[in-house]
């Protein structure tokens, strides 16, 4: 008997190196900022549940750009996706990729999209503060100013947008978060335990990995 989740598990597996600091991801930044710290000091190896989900993702994300790219969808175009962004800063490195640029063919108008695979969009009332971060950095450096954050669920496809407009002050913001980031990891100072004193993001410590480690330093 061919056993396929083991061939699942083999293809995706892939051993995870331990991040280097000076170096940064736009999708880490709205997490909390302890947690980040602690992933960089204490590395740990991604669970490979956690590889499945991130794998189904990237199989949402290609989904989204054949739909916007197809001719069925004429009032769009599909500028680019997948595009590399980077910021180098004196003592330190941001990259990611911006998910998928589209332009309106009506007005010309281009827009950021984020993609986001969800397990069930009818829950999601909001976007995510992490996720709105993301794409603030993105509009910030990009220069394009409208932004989508797009959800869409594993289940059935179906999907829930928001439109997020570019605010110079949020942008600087998450810009003066990485720097923080660097400053905290190179001084080997532990951050604040910012999840468990902010009311909307408090649903980070449950599914946190370090939550026992974080609890005894709180000590
Ligand atoms: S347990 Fe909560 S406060 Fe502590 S590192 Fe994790 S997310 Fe942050």
């Amino acid at each position: 008997m061919i056993d396929f989740d083991e061939m699942i598990d083999n293809y995706i597996y892939r051993e995870s190196r331990p991040p280097e600091i000076g170096r940064y991801w736009p999708s880490m930044i709205g997490a909390c900022i302890r947690k980040v710290w602690y992933t960089y000091k204490h590395p740990k190896q991604i669970d490979p549940e956690l590889q499945k989900i991130f794998e189904m993702g990237n199989i949402m994300h290609n989904f989204v750009v054949e739909v916007l790219k197809s001719e069925k969808n004429p009032h769009v175009t599909l500028v680019d996706y997948e595009r590399p962004l980077k910021i180098e800063k004196k003592d330190y490195t941001i990259s990611g990729r911006v998910d998928d640029i589209i332009m309106l063919k009506r007005d010309g108008k281009l827009i950021l999209i984020e993609v986001k695979s969800h397990k069930n969009v009818d829950f999601v009332k909001e976007p995510a503060r992490s996720h709105k971060m993301q794409l603030m950095f993105y509009m910030h450096v990009s220069g394009i100013h409208n932004g989508i954050l797009l959800y869409i669920d594993k289940n059935n496809m179906k999907t829930k947008s928001f439109e997020i407009n570019y605010k110079k002050e949020e942008a600087e913001k998450v810009l003066k978060r990485f720097y923080l980031l660097d400053k905290y990891l190179k001084n080997d100072e532990l951050p604040v335990a910012e999840a468990k004193y902010e009311k909307d993001i408090m649903w980070m410590c449950k599914f946190c990995e370090y939550k026992d480690k974080c609890k005894k330093d709180e000590k």
